[in-house]
């Protein structure tokens, strides 16, 4: 069976894209049932000094899953996606979350697969609060697909991620934790600082030790923002499909040419605020068959 169903854990924003409104669109032209769970409702990302809005609280995220599970949805689901959370008794729920729908799926011999991006902070500055983190610690032992950038790596390894052999060490402490594939997004070394290079480690092939794979793509001066939950879409969408080293480099593509179409906009990514939003809804073949599709290499 061919199910493209998707409980989506993430932010929403009215204006700009990150979170569900970065990933939804890109998962729903691929064919997908997008469904969202908005962690937050917010006038805008953070980056921006004006914000009003809303955050979902414990007992708001138990209502919900409530009416779900009464209804009988959680079952349906192939794929659960979690990014921006920023609440440690939700991260903690969610752990129980994605365990009820596999259990439930397990009884009629189906598969879940659990993507989790561990959004805590960027750039060596955390947004959350300790306890988020802790509580990331546990849930990361239930992703099949872990997506930390560089700096998440580091905080929840306890390994500074500032090269591939440290990226190495940060990736061994994920299979350590049972973290089946883990993709360390970007990291810019000291040797080649003109390239972001990222790292995706999988235990999934069923030997003893992890099968590596490398690659770079072009660095773009300048900081975007929903990058990583683009990314963590078109990898879940193209992993649908393909191997998962496969669809890395896909997914790599993706963001190259949507940051280049935001740049050709105007959108050099340090001017204003605005021009750090994606344009994710000005492309479609950018998001379903990108240009600049990034090499990935065995180690
Ligand atoms: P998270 O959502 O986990 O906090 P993030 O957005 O900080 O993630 P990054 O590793 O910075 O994660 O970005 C994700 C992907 O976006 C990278 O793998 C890369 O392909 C692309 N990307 C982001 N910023 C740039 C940039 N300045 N130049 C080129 N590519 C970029």
């Amino acid at each position: 069976s061919d199910e493209k169903t998707i409980l989506s854990i993430q932010s929403y924003v009215t204006h700009g894209y990150v979170g569900n409104k970065a990933a939804s669109f890109p998962l729903q032209l691929h064919g997908f049932d997008v469904d969202g769970v908005n962690t937050v409702s917010l006038s805008n990302h953070s980056g921006y000094s004006i914000i009003r809005g809303h955050r979902m609280d414990i007992q708001e995220y138990e209502t919900l899953m409530e009416g779900m599970r009464l209804n009988n949805f959680l079952p349906s689901y192939r794929y659960v996606i979690t990014g921006y959370i920023n609440n440690a008794d939700i991260v903690r729920r969610v752990r129980d979350t994605v365990n009820e729908i596999r259990t439930l799926r397990e009884k009629e011999g189906k598969k879940l697969t659990f993507f989790c991006d561990p959004v805590m902070g960027d750039d060596g500055i955390m947004y959350c609060k300790p306890e988020v983190l802790e509580a990331y610690k546990e849930l990361i032992k239930f992703a099949d697909v872990a997506t930390p950038n560089y700096y998440e790596a580091s905080l929840l390894s306890g390994v500074n991620v500032t090269d591939m052999t440290t990226a190495l060490q940060a990736a061994d402490w994920f299979h350590a934790q049972g973290t089946s594939n883990v993709i360390i997004k970007s990291f810019r070394t000291k040797e080649d600082p003109q390239n972001l290079h990222f790292l995706f480690s999988t235990m999934a092939t069923g030997g003893k030790t992890p099968q590596r794979f490398t690659g770079v793509v072009p660095y773009h001066e300048g900081r975007y923002t929903g990058t990583g939950d683009l990314f963590a879409a078109s990898l879940l969408a193209f992993s649908h499909q393909h191997p998962m080293e496969v669809a890395v480099g896909i997914a790599m593509g993706v963001l190259q040419d949507v940051i280049l179409s935001t740049r050709n906009e105007g959108g050099d990514g340090t001017s204003s605020l605005m021009s750090r939003e994606l344009r994710v809804t000005k492309s479609v073949q950018s998001l379903l068959n990108p240009a600049n599709v990034a090499e990935v290499k065995p180690m």
